[in-house]
């Protein structure tokens, strides 16, 4: 009996020890990816739109309160209207975004949407009145079909094919023998990073918010594939307010206003010629890059 009652009690031991390295485990991605619980406000209220006008107000905002992030920040994007973030790594450009968001309330300051704080909202008309066509695109495991009309609950397959079709994914998908049907991820169809953001635009023209946040990924892809992105973002960004993260400035330099970051601060706001004129802070990002592709490399102001 002893006999047998060793192994198992040892069995026992390594079975606690697994469960607990893996609640462990669980909690350290529970920190990393869960943002810090945000709750509504006992009397918060629907997001009443009016076009989706967009207003930072001398925002301040740190993950840990020793280490500020960002540092009274105020930009206004009118409704509609698109506006360019640049800046380098680090400067505070996603935590913008996930602060318009929602994901964190602001240290200092206030985020306003069509007059209204973010704070005084119910979380899920903010998010409805929101799309983010973010850098890595995650797919679910199952098809097409159902990664496009995610959030979208109630889309027919003709809407489905309508926003493929925006999204220049069209005759693509047709020519896939299951098409809609189609299983994409770990164990399907294996998609490249630029045929996952545009599945991710045409999953937010068929929710079709006011307001847009775009992270632009457009580094690593060959030119063609960038066109075809470019775009199909253009296209989704058009009459919608928009906040684009730029990482590459070739693709902002038509963009009608571009703010520059600089360590959590606004550091300069203007066209792209302005911003040239003014021999500062883009300048030089724009000279860096400049150089790197004469050079043939791969640019990203993220790196200058
Ligand atoms: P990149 O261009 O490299 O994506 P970014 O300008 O978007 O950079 P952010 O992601 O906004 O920069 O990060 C700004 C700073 O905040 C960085 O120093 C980063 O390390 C820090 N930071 C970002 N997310 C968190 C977090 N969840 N907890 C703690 N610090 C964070």
């Amino acid at each position: 009996m002893i006999q047998l009652f060793v192994p198992l009690n040892f069995l026992g031991f390594i079975y606690r020890e697994i469960r607990e390295a893996l609640t462990n485990i669980e909690r350290l991605f529970g920190l990393l990816e869960a943002p810090a619980k945000v709750v509504d406000a006992a009397d918060a209220q629907p997001l009443q739109l009016s076009g989706g006008d967009v207003a930072f107000k001398q925002v301040a905002h740190a993950y840990d309160p020793a280490r500020p992030i960002l540092d009274d920040v105020s930009f206004h994007i009118p409704a509609g209207h698109t506006l360019a973030i640049v800046g380098p790594s680090g400067a505070g450009k996603s935590t913008l975004a996930r602060l318009l968001f929602r994901f964190y309330d602001v240290a200092a300051g206030s985020i306003e949407i069509d007059g209204q704080d973010v704070r005084n909202l119910t979380q899920d008309s903010l998010r409805q009145a929101i799309g983010v066509v973010p850098q890595d695109t995650v797919l679910f495991n199952a098809s097409i079909g159902y990664n496009v009309a995610y959030g979208a609950p109630g889309a027919s397959e003709e809407d489905i094919w309508r926003v493929l079709r925006l999204a220049q994914l069209e005759d693509f998908v047709r020519e896939l023998p299951q098409q809609l049907e189609t299983p994409v991820g770990e164990r399907g169809l294996k998609l490249s990073g630029g045929e996952k953001q545009r599945i991710a635009i045409a999953r937010v023209l068929l929710k079709d918010p006011p307001i847009l946040i775009l992270d632009e990924a457009t580094s690593s892809l060959d030119s063609h594939a960038e066109r075809r992105i470019l775009d199909a973002l253009n296209l989704v960004a058009s009459k919608r307010t928009t906040l684009a993260i730029a990482h590459r400035l070739s693709t902002i330099v038509h963009a009608e206003r571009i703010l520059v970051l600089d360590h959590g601060r606004v550091v300069e706001q203007g066209t792209h010629a302005e911003l040239l004129a003014h021999k500062g802070a883009y300048a030089r990002l724009w000279a860096d890059q400049q150089r790197a592709e004469q050079q043939g490399e791969q640019t990203d102001p993220r790196d200058a």
